[in-house]
């Protein structure tokens, strides 16, 4: 990795453009820019590639991934950081394209003609409403990797293991067609302002995507199972039609609860659904 060009501290940068956190836009800024390069290092050599960075804020992660050498698109919303990300991209000229606006309602993928990296800091929020779109769409999808902050309980949500009190839809839409692991523990003391919680850095990869199963078949069977994940199966996928007949047919014993199934069986259940929906 190069030196780099030198630019102020990123506090100073804070205080020049009169930058104070804004609680309503979920700001909590990085400054370690130790921690910062490590971040930028999950997705592997980003080098010339494209990374998608939603929410730069003051800019801490995106020196770090300009500084790794990639093309940087990012996407704020936050007006009063513009300035300030404008001044970084004239010390690497050519490779910050800066896009003002909301990553919810902007068309992400008609920015790239190769699948970027997606790397995020974002309010808990709009990091979750984002990551379901991400892993709902087309597959094989247009993103290369995702390497996002949540908070800790997500973070282990996204993860989580069957037999696990967290295992759950989230875990079953982040791993049925990927591969998904918690990169980085972060402590909140490494926030301006620390947040209630800790956090932790997920990244995410796409795999191949199981034959015959499509998305909304597999998030309907996991939203009836987990919407009642006390009930055994019978009880709660009652409501599916065909999925108690299906269940006899895969083997699945119905007095089972949710947490107990493999994503294996999930997406079993899903294909053999797929017909009757
Ligand atoms: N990446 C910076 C860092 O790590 O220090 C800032 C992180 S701060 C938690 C989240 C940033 O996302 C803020 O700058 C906020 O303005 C921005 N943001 C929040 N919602 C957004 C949205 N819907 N679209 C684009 N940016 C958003």
């Amino acid at each position: 990795m190069s030196e780099g060009p030198a630019l102020p501290p990123l506090r100073d940068v804070i205080r020049e453009h009169g930058l104070s956190a804004s609680k309503a836009l979920g700001q909590n800024f990085l400054f370690d820019s130790q921690l910062l390069t490590r971040i930028a290092a999950i997705p592997g050599d980003i080098a010339e590639r494209d990374v998608l960075e939603i929410g730069p804020g003051p800019g801490g992660l995106t020196r770090a991934l300009l500084a790794a050498g990639a093309n940087v698109t990012a996407i704020e919303r936050d007006h009063r950081c513009i300035p300030a990300l404008e001044q970084l991209g004239q010390a690497y000229p050519d490779r910050l394209r800066l896009i003002e606006g909301d990553a919810l309602t902007i068309d992400m993928p008609g920015l790239f003609v190769a699948p970027p990296a997606i790397v995020a800091n974002l309010p808990y929020n709009v990091g979750t409403a984002l990551l379901v779109g991400w892993l709902s769409a087309e597959w094989r999808p247009w993103w290369r990797s995702l390497t996002l902050m949540f908070q800790r309980e997500v973070a282990e949500r996204i993860v989580a293991r069957p037999g696990s009190g967290a295992y759950g839809r989230l875990a079953v839409l982040s791993q049925w067609r990927s591969e998904a692991r918690i990169a980085m523990p972060v402590h909140r003391s490494a926030f301006t302002p620390p947040p209630k919680v800790m956090s932790a850095v997920v990244h995410i990869t796409p795999g191949n995507a199981p034959d015959g199963v499509s998305p909304e078949t597999l998030g309907m069977v996991t939203a009836a199972a987990f919407g009642q994940r006390r009930k055994m199966l019978r009880q709660s996928l009652k409501s599916v039609p065909g999925a108690l007949a299906a269940l006899e047919t895969l083997g699945i014993d119905p007095t089972r609860r949710p947490e107990t199934l493999a994503i294996e069986d999930f997406v079993a259940l899903a294909r053999a659904l797929q017909p009757i929906v």
